[in-house]
């Protein structure tokens, strides 16, 4: 992504729940950056539950057409049914197809009460999104030991390639450069395999663009064990679709509230930021849901457009705030509400 933009169109779809409380401030922190980005404009679009609900499609025709023109989005939350409706699919999930949004990349990172102090945590999950497990291509068939379920799990050079690649270039733009393939090649060593070798080719494919990456790898299990008990470790971690599912939740939860956390659908040619929260019913319309996901998510969508300076500047204003401890919304143990957490990054901005 190149920053050489005349204009930065910007497709928000707060889809449901808190969803249209925390996108909206999102917005306006895009919209308080200035001159360090093109003035944005700004394409209100549908998807979701409620959309589902009225129109009898949860993407509709329009968003993703509009979504084309754009060069990036903020997505806020679906409320997903509890029980299984007919015709109801993830937005999310056609998104990324439609798209091609092959990455999800989830920065983490703890703020210290010291600024001078080094996070305990500050490490990107860079997860496959296309393959892997969730091909969904699954069977049942009655054996003569009765029924048995099968899954297909698919591992291509090319989707290997590609997330890897990415896990480079987010490790080139932190300063400690280093990137953890995290796998299970010990026991799966057709399909694991295959992730594990293309990764480690890049290097070698680079032209020495990526000599200054330290590449490790870790064994699944030990990676998580080591998350836990070392996550200062880690920097840049890139996995196959389902544990990079598994251990994008597990390294949010290091860090307390889903409420802080931000993610990226990314591709070759669209970024579209999400909070990893949902669409939290429980809390829906109280103006106390924390819009920091949504924040630090715009920040991150800056960042994979190439806008790295407002991006920066943005994720101190918010650890700044969090730092301070004065104005915090209930899940992080304050009193303060949507709309008084976004003034107070406005004004650190
Ligand atoms: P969904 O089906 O949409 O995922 P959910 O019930 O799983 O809904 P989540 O949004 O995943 O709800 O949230 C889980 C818990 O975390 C809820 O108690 C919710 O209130 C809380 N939570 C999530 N996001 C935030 C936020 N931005 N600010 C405050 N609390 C939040
Ligand atoms: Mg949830």
């Amino acid at each position: 992504a190149t920053a050489a933009r005349q204009s930065l169109k910007i497709g928000l779809i707060p889809a449901d729940g808190i969803g249209k409380e925390v996108i909206p401030a999102a917005r306006r922190v895009l919209e308080a950056i200035g001159s360090d980005i093109p003035k944005p404009e700004f394409v209100p679009l549908l998807a979701g539950w409620e959309v589902f609900v009225r129109d009898g499609t949860a993407l509709p025709e329009e968003t993703v057409e509009a979504l084309r023109e754009c060069d990036g989005a903020l997505f806020g939350a679906v409320s997903s049914p509890s029980r299984r409706v007919t015709g109801y699919s993830s937005p999310i999930v056609a998104l990324r197809k439609e798209l091609d949004l092959y990455a999800n990349v989830r920065p983490v990172i703890s703020v210290s009460a010291n600024p001078d102090d080094k996070p305990a945590v500050d490490l990107v999950v860079v997860r496959e999104n296309t393959e892997c497990l969730y091909v969904k291509q699954e069977q049942l068939v009655h054996s003569e030991n009765g029924r048995e379920a099968r899954a297909i799990r698919l591992i291509t050079e090319r989707a290997s390639r590609r997330i890897g690649k990415m896990a480079f270039e987010i490790a080139l733009s932190r300063p400690r450069k280093q990137v953890t393939i995290v796998h299970k090649s010990n026991v799966l060593t057709i399909t694991d395999g295959l992730f594990r070798e293309t990764i480690r080719q890049i290097p070698s494919e680079s032209n020495g663009r990526y000599d200054s990456v330290k590449l490790e790898e870790q064994i699944v299990d030990s990676a998580v064990y080591r998350l836990f008990r070392e996550p200062q470790i880690y920097d840049v971690m890139v996995a196959p679709n389902l544990y990079g599912d598994i251990l994008s939740d597990a390294a949010a939860a290091l860090v307390g509230s889903l409420g802080l956390v931000p993610s990226v659908n990314a591709g070759d040619k669209f970024v579209m930021g999400e909070p990893v929260h949902g669409s939290a019913p429980d809390i829906e319309g109280k103006g106390i849901a924390n819009p920091i996901a949504a924040i630090r998510s715009a920040a991150l969508m800056l960042r994979h457009l190439g806008y790295a300076a407002p991006a920066h500047r943005i994720d101190r204003a918010v650890d700044q705030v969090i730092r301070e401890g004065q104005v915090l919304t209930p899940d992080l143990g304050g009193k303060s509400s949507t709309d008084d957490v976004l003034n107070a990054v406005l004004k650190k901005l």
